[in-house]
């Protein structure tokens, strides 16, 4: 069987291996301790924080068929339900229902966990394992061998256990990261670096009561120190007891500061919350914070249109995730099922 090494158990690669696993010997290699990627998910007893993405758009018919059985038990469940736009000054605007819009019941990551549950229970998964150098073997190739040796770092590998040989490499780590980790010889590789993206840093504040805002998402503005705040408490399968805020700085304002010191960053944060929604941090009994470098892609690939993931079929070498089509959950899955499409006939 053809063995194909996928880089990444966000969305996307989870996407792939699913659609692939019946006809290849799959690994998925994962630099962190848990699946999930940015549909992320912090505990910090006693809250808990959906800390990447807060709720994921469901308008594909595809998408929405694979997702039928979470939307069924009510894993998955319409969220928010009273958004609002803050502006300075002026009282939270009501936003139109979002009726394509869902949270995740319980924690962000459990539907990733669940969709390795009911489809890759079986699969060689890595886990806080970062692959860090792909290598080509030209002797390998010549005899029609697997020719992939990927350079791991994994704590718990033994000697032998620090490389991993596959016929075909598919990274769906964010681009920059993919960029770095696949050759310049692949044919898509100038295609990488023409995609832009954005950092975001992560607030995430709990409280011992509920505070009554009267929004379970608010927008404020991607130039701004806030962006996005969201009230993990109105979720689906939460502790009703305790507010459990995460605030988002706005993506090109993160951008801009990535290299501020963090406890400015955080402070201007604090400062900014407490001008638009008057809620003060100082009464939050847990203050915790989160950098993403590559949070979203600003700018996803170019091209003449919109490409859904990029492949070299002679290195056998691809491509994907939300960077392809545009930095949401549901275009993951869409980039990921593409690939995925697009490589079936030739394995
Ligand atoms: C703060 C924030 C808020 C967001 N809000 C929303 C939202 O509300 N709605 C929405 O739809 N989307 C949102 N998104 C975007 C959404 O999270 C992404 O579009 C989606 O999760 C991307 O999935 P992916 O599989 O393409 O990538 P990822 O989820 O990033 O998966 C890539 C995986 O590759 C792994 N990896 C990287 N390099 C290596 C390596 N060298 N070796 C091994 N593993 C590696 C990473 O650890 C990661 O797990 C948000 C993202 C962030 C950061």
């Amino acid at each position: 069987m053809t063995r194909i090494a996928i880089i990444g158990a966000g969305m996307a690669g989870v996407t792939v291996a699913t659609l692939l696993k019946a006809k290849a010997d799959i690994i998925i290699v994962e630099k962190s301790r848990g699946v999930s990627g940015r549909l992320a998910h912090r505990r910090a007893a006693p809250f808990g924080f959906d800390h990447g993405a807060a709720y994921m758009t469901i308008r594909d018919r595809g998408f929405a068929d694979m997702l039928a059985p979470y939307l069924l038990s009510g894993l998955l469940q319409h969220w928010p339900q009273h958004p609002v736009k803050l502006r300075s000054g002026e009282r939270p605007e009501p936003l139109p229902h979002k009726s394509d819009s869902y949270a995740v019941s319980g924690t962000a990551s459990s539907l990733i966990k669940a969709m390795l549950n009911d489809h890759l229970s079986d699969i060689d998964m890595r886990l806080a394992t970062k692959a860090v150098q792909i290598t080509h073997d030209g002797e390998a190739a010549k005899a029609a061998k697997a020719a992939w040796r990927i350079v791991i770092e994994d704590s718990t590998a033994t000697e032998d256990q620090q490389e991993i040989i596959a016929d075909w490499v598919i990274s769906t780590a964010p681009a920059p990261q993919t960029a770095a980790l696949l050759p310049l010889s692949a044919s898509f590789h100038h295609q990488l670096s023409n995609v832009g993206t954005d950092g975001c840093f992560t607030l995430m504040l709990g409280f011992d009561t509920v505070l009554n805002t009267g929004w379970d998402a608010a927008w404020g503005a991607d130039d701004q120190p806030i962006g996005f705040i969201s009230d993990n408490r109105t979720k689906p399968g939460r502790d009703q007891a305790r507010t459990a805020l995460t605030v988002h700085a706005g993506n090109s304002w993160s951008s801009r500061h990535l290299a501020s010191d963090y406890d400015d960053v955080k402070a201007q944060m604090i400062a900014a919350l407490h001008a638009l929604t008057g809620i003060n941090a100082a009464s939050a009994s847990h203050i915790g914070f989160h950098r993403w470098l590559y949070a979203n892609p600003s700018r996803p690939l170019q091209g003449s249109e919109k490409t859904p993931f990029v492949m070299d079929r002679s290195m056998r070498l691809g491509a994907a995730g939300d960077w392809c089509l545009g930095g949401r959950i549901e275009n993951a899955y869409l980039s990921g099922f593409a690939l995925a499409r697009a490589l079936l006939p030739l394995i």
